[in-house]
């Protein structure tokens, strides 16, 4: 059986991981794997992740199974930290593995109840949207999202292909800090956007996985929550990974908003697909997060720990502006200040990617994506003036 099976190709991002690693030259900048990192390089476990994991270790009595949907404290501590209040009715949710199960098991969901309709995605987006949709045999199309030349999104782009989607079809949105590009809609244009996906009758599928990385962790609900008010249907895939520093840990939620009539058939296929995938999803990140909601202590600890993280990536984000401009004598970098999030897409070629990798020891993914958190304020100026020589 097995010599039935075909390599598969090596993913690009962990490829750049073994790469990176095996350069022995000192003063190597790794811009590449989307994960935090403080000015030291380190991904740390947050003061209140280690706080509420101390307790648990104290007070835990049993690690028997919880619900096939996870805890419902950790369900309904995540509806309200999304959407706030006043969702519980039309609320159906389950745990999942992290935001990746979260996407998997609501493409499961539309292949149960649609499985005609087509997912559509932005180009470019997270790589890993398109390879679950392509391995699940689903349909998907493209809408355009990143004006390569403004480091802009290119909204008119955007508008006129979402206005061709068919009803029923299904919209995946990144709710916030859009990976790869850091390129965002405005408030105004996130209404522009609901007014053509309701007249086209559509499905919006919100992928939330930095909420608080971008302008706060209200800021960033702000486009999910207006989306959930706006639609008779929504499906939210969101990750604790990013806004809780628990990667590993795998802690993610499906959320899937529909009449209240329907919520216990929704809610029973979610558990369905969770018991033919999982049975139980993984409980000790949920845990954790649901403990930090519920404590006003930790909670304050928590939010005040977030907002570090996200104004660290503010002020490099800023510093890389101003040194692009000293460095190229010019604008084109000013987008960078703009983007939010862990990512900007800087808009140069392959070739000047693997120029700065091998004259500068600068990794970033091939389409330019760079990972704002893999810089301090030495490597700022450095990364600026190689940038500033590959471009000539
Ligand atoms: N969606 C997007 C857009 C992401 O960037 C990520 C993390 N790379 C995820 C979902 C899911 O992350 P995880 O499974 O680690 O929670």
């Amino acid at each position: 059986m097995l010599e039935n099976l075909n390599a598969q190709p090596q993913d690009k991002i962990l490829q750049l991981i073994a790469m990176y690693r095996d350069d022995p030259r000192d003063g190597k900048i790794d811009l590449g794997v989307g994960v935090y990192k403080d000015a030291t390089g380190l991904t740390p476990v947050m003061r209140a992740v280690k706080a509420a994991e101390k307790t648990l270790w104290d007070t835990e009595k049993t690690k028997t199974y919880t619900g096939l949907a996870g805890e419902p404290a950790y369900n309904a501590a995540m509806v309200g930290l999304i959407l706030g209040a006043g969702f519980a009715e039309r609320a159906a949710s389950v745990a999942t593995p992290g935001g990746t199960g979260a996407i998997r098991q609501a493409l499961e969901l539309i292949k149960l109840a649609a499985p005609g309709a087509t997912v559509w995605l932005s180009n470019p987006t997270w790589p890993n949207h398109p390879s679950i949709i392509k391995y699940l045999g689903m349909k998907s199309a493209e809408y355009r999202y990143f004006d390569a030349a403004t480091g802009e999104v290119d909204f008119a782009g955007l508008i006129a292909d979402l206005g061709t989607v068919a009803e029923g079809d299904v919209v995946l949105l990144h709710g916030c800090c859009h990976n790869p590009t850091g390129a965002n809609p405005t408030a105004a244009q996130w209404q522009q956007i609901v007014d053509v996906l309701k007249a086209r009758k559509a499905i919006p599928l919100v992928d939330l996985a930095y909420q608080g990385f971008g302008d706060g962790l209200e800021e960033d609900a702000q486009a999910t929550r207006l989306i959930a008010n706006s639609f008779p249907e929504v499906l939210i895939a969101a990750s604790c990974s990013k806004n809780f520093g628990i990667y590993r840990e795998r802690t993610g939620i499906l959320i899937a908003l529909g009449d209240a009539s329907r919520k216990a058939v929704t809610q029973g296929n979610l558990n369905f697909l969770n018991r033919q995938n999982y049975s139980f999803p993984p409980d000790h990140g949920a845990r954790l997060v649901t403990m930090i909601l519920e404590d006003q202590a930790l909670t304050t600890q928590w939010k005040t720990e977030l907002e570090e993280v996200r104004q660290n990536m503010l002020t490099l984000r800023q510093s890389l502006a101003e040194e692009l401009r000293r460095a190229t004598n010019s604008d084109r970098f000013d987008f960078v200040a703009r983007h939010r999030g862990m990512f900007s897409r800087l808009g140069l070629t392959e070739a000047q990617v693997n120029q700065l990798r091998e004259e500068a020891g600068v990794y970033m993914v091939g389409d330019s994506r760079i990972n704002i958190a893999g810089l301090n304020s030495q490597t700022v100026p450095i990364l600026a003036a190689a940038i500033a020589k590959v471009i000539g």
